[in-house]
């Protein structure tokens, strides 16, 4: 059984020595589920999703979010958190247990009636973050779980900035065709793989055009375009008949997904494409966040693809707000910085 009233470092370390590597959210979610049934809320369950709402009768709704899978892990220690040189180190520390942690403390000290919230409370906590769409998040708007809801925080790490932002994402899949014959007779065929080289030479090229700081409201991002796949099926002497290329285009906030596709179609033929997987960017305008944010924090545009992009498309202003930096997410040594970790909850609570 999980025990929220542990400190938030030890909250943490709970959570983490709960494997939930992505596909496996069953163990954490039914410890979630019985942390909520401890406290006698109510809480929908979609696969290894919950919803579980405190409703004050206040006039605005807001939902702490957070997931809760982390990537695979690399070593068997990872799921034991330890702290070294003021940092909780161990698997999904920052990305992203430390802000289920201080969700989890918001929902303690609620109960204990040490944090008095003016606004009602959603807490969500997502299966499937860490992988391709549809996730969790994708599945609690499908069945309607997420109505209601003024304003949500994505507890992901930000070193407790406000991304209000973030990139869109295409990934398209290629599929190049030539001619096999005997690498011997290379006249005989077609080489696919010269044909893709000739692709991944133009990706380049644009890349360096795109590639530039842009500005939202004085906040920087850039755009950015790179292959990141390339394979054959075939024998090691013979000429490949067909190479499969991947490329993805991490997409300004200012662009629509049809304006998206329509930039990567001028530069790739579109008949090679055999899947195009999409997301969108957003931005949240001030006039939907200033009820919400504080002057105190700063914020940011996320240089990456996040939830935050499916809320915002479904009309629910959201943005990134946790401990923890992000560039320490999916490293074999990622950690929260202690102090952070705690700064940031004395932040969140003035959310609430
Ligand atoms: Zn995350």
């Amino acid at each position: 059984m999980l025990d929220i009233s542990r400190t938030l470092v030890d909250l943490t370390s709970d959570l983490v020595a709960i494997n939930s590597v992505i596909g496996n959210e069953k163990e954490i979610a039914d410890a979630l589920f019985g942390v909520f049934a401890e406290y006698e809320i109510a809480t929908q369950r979609v696969k290894n999703s919950l919803v579980s709402r405190l409703d004050f009768g206040k006039e605005k709704t807001i939902a702490l979010i957070g997931h809760l899978d982390t990537v695979p892990k690399s070593r068997e220690e990872q799921t034991r958190a330890k702290i070294e040189n003021g940092n909780l180190i161990g698997l999904g520390t920052c990305d992203m247990k430390c802000g289920i942690a201080c969700a989890l403390k918001i929902l303690y000290e609620i109960k204990k009636e040490i944090i008095f919230p003016s606004q009602n409370i959603v807490f969500v906590f997502y299966d499937g973050e860490e992988g391709p769409l549809p996730n969790g998040i994708t599945r609690l708007l499908a069945e309607n779980k997420l109505q209601n809801i003024d304003f949500a925080y994505i507890l992901e790490p930000t070193c407790s900035k406000y991304s209000i932002g973030c990139l869109g994402a295409l990934t398209a899949k290629l599929e190049i065709c030539g001619i096999s014959a005997h690498s011997a007779n290379p006249i005989l065929g077609k080489n696919a793989l010269s044909e893709a080289a000739k692709i991944i030479k133009k990706i380049e090229e644009t890349d360096k055009k795109i590639r530039k700081p842009q500005k939202i409201d004085g906040l920087s991002f850039y755009e950015t375009i790179n292959v990141t796949q390339l394979t054959t099926e075939n024998a090691s002497n013979v000429i490949p008949s067909k190479a499969n290329l991947t490329i993805n285009f991490r997409f300004s906030p200012k662009r629509t997904l049809e304006n998206a596709k329509e930039f990567l179609f001028s530069i790739i033929d579109k008949n090679l494409i055999k899947t195009l997987d999409c997301a969108n960017s957003c931005f949240v305008s001030a006039d939907k966040t200033d009820v919400f944010l504080r002057n105190f924090c700063e914020k940011e545009i996320m240089q990456a693809w996040t939830d935050i992009a499916q809320l915002n498309a479904a009309q629910i202003p959201a943005i990134n707000f946790g401990a923890g930096d992000i560039k320490l997410a999916h490293k074999p040594e990622e950690f929260v910085n202690i102090a952070n970790l705690q700064n940031f909850y004395e932040l969140l609570k003035k959310h609430v």
